[in-house]
């Protein structure tokens, strides 16, 4: 569970708590896609944040291979698990050149010398999509699409295991969104990774996961396989996010 504690009001003269997700459990088995579904604002970012350590369950438990994140993270969590945003126009720093965007964990974790993490950095860009020359360039030179690409880059430098992607395509251009999802699923396959991937797009889902999972009002609603879901679903509101599709 994750609780917020909101001003009420101008001035803040009333404290109101939101209890944004409760009472859910949810285990991402390795090497799956797991969707996480449902309307704005029922805790998916929340839950999202619970997993990467990001933010603190007032109740409850977030574990990674069984070992709870707090009060410690385990070894090697911050290599092992990596978040991509829904804003690539906010997740990345401006004055920062896309080589250090891309190679900060690098530096942060000390992995090799300074040629042996320039030969990274332009292997991770040409994986994503992009060009070594790219390095040399500043993120508002650089599309939204591109962007993320620049993103998946840095997610990818430390070899994770999980990737938790909240709404990774959700703020860009209808065209541009398949090829992100693309890139995300071929990565997948290639490097073997485990994706918790939120979204409230379901052909998104439909298209990426093995499994999804319905929130209604930071609760868990159902689970099934994505086929299952698809043909029958068991929740009113999956029932309604589905006749949405068009
Ligand atoms: P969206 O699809 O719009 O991204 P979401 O499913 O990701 O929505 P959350 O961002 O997890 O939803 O928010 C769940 C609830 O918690 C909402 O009621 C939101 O207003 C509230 N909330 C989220 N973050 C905070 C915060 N930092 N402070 C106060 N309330 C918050
Ligand atoms: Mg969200």
């Amino acid at each position: 569970s994750r609780r917020y504690s909101v001003r009420d009001g101008l001035f803040g003269s009333r404290r109101q708590v939101v209890r944004a997700v409760t009472d859910v459990s949810l285990a991402v088995p390795q090497g799956a896609t797991l969707g996480l579904v449902g309307e704005s604002g029922c805790g998916k970012s929340t839950l999202a944040r619970l997993a990467v350590a990001l933010e603190r369950p007032d109740e409850g438990r977030a574990l990674f291979r069984g070992e709870s994140v707090w009060p410690r993270l385990p070894a090697d969590f911050r290599r092992q698990v990596q978040m991509v945003f829904q804003d690539p126009y906010s997740s990345l720093n401006p004055r920062q050149k896309i080589g250090g965007i891309v190679g900060e964990g690098l530096v942060i974790h000390g992995v090799g010398d300074a040629a042996f993490r320039r030969e990274r950095v332009a292997e991770l860009l040409r994986m994503v999509g992009l060009s070594p020359a790219h390095a040399a360039r500043y993120p508002h030179e650089f599309s939204g699409g591109q962007r993320q690409r620049v993103a998946i880059a840095r997610c990818l430098a430390l070899e994770p295991q999980l990737v938790v992607c909240d709404e990774p395509v959700s703020a860009l251009d209808v065209s541009v969104q398949a090829q992100i999802v693309n890139l995300l699923r071929d990565l997948q396959e290639r490097l073997g990774l485990t994706y918790l991937f939120v979204s409230h797009d379901l052909s998104v889902v439909g298209s990426m996961c093995d499994e999804v999972a319905v929130m209604y009002l930071g609760r868990l609603m159902e689970r099934s396989p994505r086929e299952a879901l698809f043909a029958e679903p068991l929740h009113p509101y999956a029932k309604a996010l589905l006749s949405a599709v068009p």
